[in-house]
Parts: C-alpha cells; sequence; structure tokens
C-alpha cells in the first residue's frame, strides 16, 4: 500500500516574458524557496516539488501534460508572482486529470511603505495575476480549490496540508482495490450499487473471491506465526477471557486475510455472516486488527462503506483521532440526553478506543458460527463526522453529518461489543430527519481526523454530489437542496 510521503506535488508558478530575465529568475528563486519552507514547515504530509514558471502556452500544456501522467504526482498547485495571461493556461488546463488547487498568497506578506515603486509593483503582482487565473478555471468550470493568504501562516499551511490529504486520497481511490468475500446480505438495498459506475467515477475495483479460498489461507498459517500475533494482542490489549482458543483463531484469519489482501493489492474488503461457508468464526477481532493498519472494512457485503473508510483512513494516515466502519444501532430519547448509540455486531476499530481495548469472547446469535472474539472499548469523545455514500441510480451521493462524540452516559455491561455515543446534529430528532430525507445509510465512516470540508473537496474533484448536515440544516432547507440537485444532476448526466 503507497504512504502519504510516496506522494508529490507539482508547484507550478505562472508568469510570462513581458518582464525580463531578471524578474523570472527571481520568481524561480523565490518559488523554490517556498516550497522548501513549506515542506520544512511540518504542516504538509507530502511533500511539494516546485517544477516550473510557465511563460507561454506550451510551457502551460506540457507541464499538466506531464503531471497527468506522472504516477508519483498527486496534484497540482498553482500560483501567479507576476501576471501570467490565462489564453495561455487553457488548452493545458482542459487535459488536466489531476487535483488541482490555486494558491492565492504573495511573496511578501507586507506593503514596503519606503520601497515601494514600480518594479516591486511588477514584480509583486499576485493580487492581480491570480485573478486573471482563476477566471479562466471558473470559464472552464474546472474543479479546483482556492486557497488564499499568506504562505508562512498556519492556517494557509494547515488547509493546503488538509486538501493535499484529499488529493492523495483522490489518487489513492482511483487505484483501490475491493476484495469481496461473498455477495451483499440478501434484500438489503442501501449496500448495493453499481460496480461499474463506481469504478468509473471514483476508480474502484471491485472483484470478489471465493470464502473457500480464504479457508485454505486460514488453514495454511502456522502456530509460530499465531504464537508472535498472540504476544503483539497481550502487549495492546487486556485479554479478558479464558477461551484462548478463539483469539488464535481470530489471529489466523488476521494473518490469512491481510496476506489473500496484499497479494492481490486490494486495501479493502467486505465479508458476510451469511456466507462464513468453512469458518469456525465470523472474523472480529481479525476485522478490527486489519482496520487499525489502514484497511477498509464493510460488513453484509457492504463493500462502499469499506471503500471509503479505506480512503478516509488514508487521507488521515498520521493523524490521531482515528477512523472507523460504524452502524447507527439504537436511540437514547430521554429528552435533554439524547444520543445514538453506534456499533456493530463485532467490526469497530479501535483507532478510535478511549482506553486500552479488552479482548473478549462471547457467543453471537448471527451466522451459526462459534463464539468469535472481539476487541470491547469505549469511543473518545470529541467533535467528529459520519459519513455515507449512496447510489441514488446513475449518480453517487456522499452525505456527511457533523457529530459530537460523548463518553457513553451507560455503562452497559452486557454489551459485548464496541461502542460510541454522539449527538448528531443539528440535534438527534433533526439530525435523524435530516440524515433518512438525504437517504444515508446505516453504516457510516467514523472520522475524527477528517473533516466535512476536506470530504466536500472529495467530492468536488470526484464530480459527485455531495450533502452536508449540520448544526444551521433544516429539514425544508434539505428538502430544497436535493430537490435542486436531483435537477442540476440531471442536466449534467
Ligand atoms: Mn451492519
Amino acid at each position: 500500500m503507497k504512504t502519504l510521503k510516496d506522494y508529490e506535488f507539482w508547484f507550478v508558478v505562472g508568469s510570462q516574458f513581458l518582464y525580463g530575465p531578471e524578474v523570472l529568475a527571481t520568481v524561480a528563486s523565490r518559488a523554490e524557496e517556498m516550497a522548501a519552507s513549506l515542506n520544512a514547515s511540518g504542516k504538509l504530509p507530502c511533500r511539494i516539488v516546485y517544477k516550473t514558471t510557465v511563460k507561454t502556452p506550451e510551457e502551460a500544456t506540457d507541464t499538466i501534460k506531464a503531471a497527468n501522467f506522472d504516477d508519483k504526482c498527486a496534484g497540482v498547485i498553482t500560483w501567479c508572482h507576476t501576471f501570467s495571461p490565462s489564453k495561455m493556461w487553457l488548452n493545458g488546463l482542459k487535459l488536466l486529470q489531476k487535483p488541482y488547487c490555486h494558491l492565492a498568497t504573495q511573496y511578501n506578506r507586507s506593503i514596503p511603505d519606503k520601497e515601494i515603486d514600480m518594479d516591486f509593483m511588477n514584480l509583486n503582482q499576485a493580487a492581480h495575476g491570480d485573478r486573471e487565473h482563476g477566471f479562466i478555471a471558473a470559464r472552464l468550470r474546472t474543479p479546483r480549490k482556492v486557497i488564499a493568504g499568506y504562505w508562512q501562516d498556519d492556517d494557509v499551511q494547515s488547509r493546503l496540508g488538509d486538501w493535499m490529504r484529499v488529493a492523495a486520497g483522490v489518487a489513492f481511490s482511483k487505484s483501490l482495490k475491493v476484495m469481496r468475500f461473498g455477495d451483499n446480505m440478501r434484500n438489503v438495498a442501501v449496500t448495493e450499487g453499481d460496480k461499474v459506475g463506481v469504478q468509473e467515477v471514483l476508480g474502484w475495483q471491485v472483484n470478489t473471491w471465493p470464502v473457500g479460498k480464504l479457508v485454505e489461507y486460514i488453514d495454511a498459517v502456522t502456530d509460530a506465526e499465531v504464537d508472535a500475533l498472540m504476544k503483539e494482542y497481550r502487549k495492546l490489549y487486556t485479554v479478558k477471557t479464558k477461551n484462548l482458543d478463539a483469539i488464535r483463531y481470530q489471529a489466523k484469519e488476521e494473518i490469512a486475510m491481510k496476506k489473500l489482501l496484499d497479494e492481490e493489492g486490494c486495501a479493502a474488503y467486505a465479508n458476510t455472516f451469511e456466507d462464513l461457508y468453512g469458518m469456525e468464526q465470523l472474523p472480529g477481532l481479525a476485522s478490527q486488527r486489519l482496520m487499525a493498519q489502514g484497511y477498509g472494512y464493510g460488513a453484509e457485503g457492504d463493500w462502499k462503506v469499506s471503500a471509503m473508510t479505506a480512503i478516509v483512513k488514508k487521507m488521515s494516515e498520521g493523524q490521531k483521532g482515528g477512523t472507523a466502519f460504524m452502524e447507527d444501532y439504537t436511540y437514547e430519547l430521554a429528552k435533554g440526553r439524547e444520543y445514538s448509540l453506534g456499533a456493530h455486531m463485532l467490526e469497530v476499530c479501535p483507532t478510535i478506543a478511549a482506553a486500552k481495548p479488552a479482548i473478549e469472547v462471547h457467543p453471537l446469535g448471527i451466522g451459526g458460527k462459534a463464539d468469535p472474539a472481539r476487541l470491547v472499548f469505549e469511543g473518545r469523545a470529541g467533535k467528529a463526522i459520519v459519513i455515507s455514500l449512496v447510489d441514488m441510480g446513475g449518480r453517487l451521493r456522499l452525505i456527511v453529518q457533523d457529530i459530537e462524540c460523548v463518553k457513553p452516559i451507560y455503562k452497559m455491561p452486557n454489551l459485548p461489543v464496541a461502542r460510541v455515543m454522539w449527538r448528531a446534529m443539528p440535534d438527534l430528532k433533526k439530525g435523524v430527519e435530516c440524515w433518512i430525507t438525504a437517504g444515508g445509510a446505516h453504516h457510516t465512516t467514523l472520522t475524527y481526523d477528517v473533516t466535512a470540508e476536506q470530504m466536500h473537496d472529495f467530492a468536488a474533484i470526484m464530480g459527485i454530489e455531495f450533502v452536508h448536515i449540520t448544526k444551521d440544516t433544516t429539514v425544508k432547507s434539505l428538502e430544497k437542496e436535493l430537490f435542486l440537485n436531483d435537477l442540476a444532476w440531471k442536466l449534467r448526466s
């Protein structure tokens, strides 16, 4: 699996020949300096490479063509130190296939009161040049992120870093392979979808592998491999069961699934309790562990949530909040303390645990297999979002809701699974009404790291519908938005 460090971003600066070679040399050396300084800031997840100063239409087109075909390049960041006539950029931008950010900044923070003259004005005219540059992308309807502000400021660097994470997530999505064990759960609608359509739009290659092949891999795992993993489990988790054999079987499942995923280059998988032929337990601990290592997971054959979870995990690589496959389970509806309780049969990612998880073994009524080992813990408190991608028939809708996670208000000693409790925005009742109105699934990706703005940017780059339920959303405003979106998408297709 590629890491964020494997991607780089091209810093391409706009200018022209009007100002003479000295100005162009200054522009180039300052652009180098800015890229080096941004890389040294520690705010960016990937490296920025100053590529060139574009002065002619040919340079613009050649640079964009090269960016399109460079696998390392996850996006292009442009800026106009001077004026750069945008008809020069038109043919190139029409070809652009990589995420695009327009950094509207300038080299100097302040206007030098005493020194400023017309030479200074000609060299430092980003305010002028960036407007010309912005117009052509607006005219071409090229999706892009515009970030304005001083390049050395924390907020500008953080926003640029956030966008770079999104763009790397887009690159990851375009090459993502999802492994399916078994089909979707019988008769369930929201986990279904057009796999060819999704591959066309988001790049995902979603294919199936027989459960029997996985069973062969499980049977081939050696005792020594299991012993080594058991050591790691004891270090990371509190073992709260005498049934060590159940844990050992999950270790075998983890090793076998990881091997098969890696061999096939898959970074996400889905399985279903309806298709476990030859397996002794539904993977619980095993799936939780693989999610913690960055793999996407979806239960009941939900390959969409699996892929989204893998992408969000990639975007947030190195961040500490955590991202998990989640399911809305049940509500607390007492007045004044209304919450959702999220969990799953087994498979919640331990990266969101508030404290050291415990390995427990309990019976599982569903699936008809042996009692599976699983990690039990409480999710941490804090601001987060839940994400759901649904297939509307002919197009995809990405739904994001702001939530506030709290320490669960009950101990729930007989609940044998990991749990998270949250307040949906704008409040539980309206939040549920909005979510259901938008068609959001019961399965979600819950993340404390990736923001709604980042998911908005992801949807914009991919060209899919985006719906954000915030503290200010009303059912009425949402209904109107969905109605207008329907019209807009009919025009687009
Ligand atoms: Mn489920």
